[in-house]
């Protein structure tokens, strides 16, 4: 499969779709799940045009992943969570359904299920004040556009 331009990741990082912001970098964006699986569901992905993590720059990926290491820190302490989950999936067989490539942050506690991969889209007043409580826990970033 070729990379799509047109993927909904590749358009939120050009701002032509809407999403609930909560840091940006010079190599990659995170917002909120719209379908979350646990409250606090967080996504980071490359400012690349990367269908998997085998195509991402190498320089853009380590970007990333110091991204998702930031992020990951404060839906930690936003959802007082003692546990975080990343993931990252690549390919249909996988599990992936954006092909764009991402990480997933999930807090986790103990006997919280999961919802299903993908399938809720969360009420936008939630993820608004979810992206709220994370932003406050990451220095602070220019203006979202
Ligand atoms: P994956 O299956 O690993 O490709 O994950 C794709 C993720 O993107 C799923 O968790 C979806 O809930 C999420 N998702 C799909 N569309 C959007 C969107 N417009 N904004 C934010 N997250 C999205």
């Amino acid at each position: 499969m070729s990379y799509d331009n047109d993927n909904i990741f590749a358009k939120i990082l050009r701002a032509e779709a809407p999403a609930f912001r909560v840091y940006e970098t010079d190599g990659a964006l995170a917002f909120m799940d719209l379908m979350p699986q646990v409250p606090g569901h967080t996504l980071v992905v490359p400012k690349d045009a990367a269908e998997n993590l085998f195509d991402v720059d190498p320089d853009i990926l380590a970007a990333t992943i110091l991204a998702v290491q930031t992020v990951a820190g404060a839906v930690k302490q936003a959802f007082e969570a003692p546990g975080i989950m990343i993931a990252q999936l690549n390919g249909p067989a996988a599990g992936q359904t954006v092909f764009h490539t991402h990480f997933h942050i999930m807090p986790r506690f103990e006997g919280l299920e999961f919802k299903l991969h993908a399938r809720e889209v969360e009420d936008a007043a939630v993820l608004a004040s979810h992206a709220r409580r994370i932003r406050a826990c990451l220095p602070p970033q220019p203006p979202a556009p």
